[in-house]
């Protein structure tokens, strides 16, 4: 819009002190549409310019009080009306200085008398000035304030691009770090693969590689080692502590081996040993040291406990291809030193392929028997009459386990027992027996009207088992077994390691009998410690009556040995009328033996009680 036609919006502040020039131009610019204000003194100018600052101001300069060129200054001082343009007014022939005029900060001025279209011509004028000016100053406004404007945008662009690169550099860092999370996740992934978690050692994986590595290229031996009877010991210490035995057991190993043998946990208590270049000599010399570093206790909390181990050799000499074969033979030779009585070594023959086969057969078929309730139809009580010598009088039976395989028929004890310790079976199996024993006692009273006493071999296994006593008191009171009725035979090694057992179930009343006497490691002194009333001696000795003259002294020194301690002596395997001569003799009160009567069913057994045999 032309500045001209907008002429109404501007308000134009007249000064003259002359009443006549102030009604004439209030009047001239009213007509040309202006705002107009009056001011007839300097004073009420200056008040009315800064009460509401007009768009322009003809100013007078002769005035009374203040004249124009003050006012004029004043203006300018204030910021508030200082841009408002200035017109001065003055009369022709009046001392005008118009230098001063611009001096002072005036845009213009008309002289009176007054040429009316030259005064709205030079008002026009600067009030077109005055529009534009304010025009630009607000587009100086508008630009400074987008100058601003960009400004902060500049300056929050930067703060967000100072932002963006912080996290930029955060996120690289937790990309860095989730990589290396990652890659470390990898390796332990890796290590986890090759590693047993208990023990950190090589696991059975990572063995059989490093046994590879050295099939066709160099010699080698394996050795697998189980610790014997570890899982009655974690049976008893709980799985916790078993783990604990087991690390301390790894770290005996690692202390004890060269650094070039390589020591692995193949899985529960086996461990196996891997000797660079070693032929049958060097492997049983670390054999014989690795049972040896056992000796020493292992200390497991506040206790110190013994373990041994059973050790299977295997020596790789350009003979194997496969790294899994060398492992089973070394496996299969540690069961046979196993079977062969624990705490020693053996090296694999092919020989023995066969009877781990066999024996892995029988085991499963145990458990089958025992878990599909089959016991029952398989398993059977054979009963051995123990005599009187004196007389040859039936006193008493051993119960024997029997157990009639459905395709291999009679499988003898000796040869199941042992697996049925070595697996866990035995305790299944033990109470089977104990439970089969007193029913068959029961029966023998009703039928006999006797009290009849039965000798019940016992497992050292069974007796490690937790609740062993309370249950074992459960059965004898569900089948009303009086305490004379029934006897437990254990072997030597019961007497060391549950004496306190022992005595328990001798508080019970019930008879302990110390089996297969002379064969193991139990000091004579030591016996009187315990609750024993029976002495088994062992068949070996009795073989040896006719043999030799030591084998009939040591008999003889067993049998005073018993008399001294107050117990009974059983002579076990007579088979001869001449041994049973020499054990009467020796005043020897009680005997078993082929010469008497072989382990026979319970139907046979009884019309054996009480007979001349
Ligand atoms: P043991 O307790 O020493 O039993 C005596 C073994 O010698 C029996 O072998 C018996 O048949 C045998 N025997 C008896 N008299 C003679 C003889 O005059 N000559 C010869 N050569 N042998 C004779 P069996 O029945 O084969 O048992 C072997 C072993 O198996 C037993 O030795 C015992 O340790 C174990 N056993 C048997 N039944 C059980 C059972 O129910 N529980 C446990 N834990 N072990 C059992
Ligand atoms: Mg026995
Ligand atoms: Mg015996």
């Amino acid at each position: 819009m032309s500045l001209a036609t907008d002429q109404r919006t501007f308000d134009v502040l007249v000064v003259d002190d002359t009443h006549d020039n102030l009604r004439l131009l209030s009047k001239v610019l009213t007509k040309q549409g202006y705002g107009v204000r009056p001011a007839p003194n300097a004073r009420l100018a200056l008040a009315a310019a800064i009460a509401d600052p007009p768009d322009l101001i003809l100013l007078d300069i002769n005035m009374p009080e203040m004249n124009g060129f003050e006012v004029c200054e004043a203006l300018k001082k204030n910021p508030l009306t200082q841009d408002i343009p200035i017109i001065f007014v003055s009369a022709l022939g009046e001392t005008f200085n118009k230098v001063k005029a611009f001096d002072v900060g005036g845009v213009d001025y008309v002289t009176k008398p007054f040429q009316i279209e030259e005064v709205l011509a030079r008002v026009a004028t600067h009030l077109e000035l005055r529009g534009l000016q304010k025009i630009l100053e607000r587009q100086n406004e508008t630009l400074s304030d987008e100058v601003k404007e960009r400004k902060r945008a500049q300056a929050n662009l930067e703060v967000l691009n100072a932002e963006l690169d912080t996290r930029v550099k955060q996120r690289t860092r937790e990309l860095q770090l989730e990589v290396e999370e990652r890659r470390n996740a990898e390796l332990n992934l890796l290590h986890l693969a090759f590693h047993d978690s208990l023990t950190d050692l090589p696991n059975r994986q990572s063995f059989l590689q490093t046994i590879e590595d050295f099939l066709g290229f160099r010699d080698f031996a394996v050795l697998v080692l189980d610790l014997d009877g570890f899982k009655v010991f974690n049976d008893s210490l709980g799985p916790d502590l078993g783990d604990e035995l087991l690390k301390v057991v790894a770290q005996r190993f690692l202390a004890c081996k060269p650094d070039n043998v390589i020591l692995a946990r193949l899985g529960g208590d086996e461990f196996a040993f891997l000797l660079p270049d070693a032929d049958e000599a060097a492997a049983t010399d670390f054999s014989l040291k690795l049972l040896d570093c056992l000796k020493e206790p292992l200390k497991l909390e506040a206790s110190e406990l013994y373990l041994n181990a059973s050790i299977g050799i295997c020596i790789g000499e350009g003979n194997y291809t496969v790294p899994s074969h060398v492992l089973r033979d070394a496996d299969t030779a540690m069961y046979k030193a196993k079977l062969t009585g624990k705490g020693n070594y053996q090296l694999f023959d092919i020989s023995m392929q066969e009877s781990a086969q066999e024996r892995l057969q029988l085991e499963s078929d145990l458990r089958q028997a025992l878990e599909l309730d089959l016991a029952d139809q398989q398993l059977e009580l054979y009963f051995q009459p123990i005599v009187s010598l004196r007389e040859t009088k039936v006193v008493a039976f051993e119960a024997l386990l029997r157990w009639s395989h459905p395709e291999k028929g009679m499988i003898s004890p000796a040869k199941f027992i042992p697996i049925a310790e070595e697996t866990g079976l035995i305790q299944r199996l033990g109470w089977w027996v104990l439970r089969s024993a007193c029913r068959q006692i029961n029966l023998w009273q009703k039928e006999l009207s006797e009290d009849i006493c039965v000798n019940v071999n016992l497992s050292t296994l069974q007796l490690k088992q937790p609740q062993f006593l309370e249950q074992f008191r459960a059965l004898l009171v569900e089948h009303h077994i009086q305490p004379h009725n029934l006897k437990v035979e254990v072997t030597e090694s019961a007497i060391l390691d549950d004496a306190n057992l022992l005595n328990e179930i001798s508080n019970l009343g019930i008879a302990i009998c110390i089996d297969d006497f002379g064969v193991g490691y139990s000091s004579l002194s030591r016996l009187q410690e315990f609750p024993i009333h029976t002495i088994k001696i062992d068949r070996s000795f009795v073989m040896k009556l006719e043999q030799s003259q030591q084998g009939a002294a040591m008999a003889a020194m067993i049998i005073a040995m018993a008399k001294g301690l107050k117990c009974e002596v059983v002579a076990e395997g007579i088979e001869t009328q001449k041994q049973l001569e020499r054990l009467q003799l020796l005043s020897c009160q009680l005997g078993q033996g082929y010469l008497f009567s072989k382990p026979v069913n319970a139907q046979a057994a009884q019309l054996l009680y009480k007979k001349v045999a």
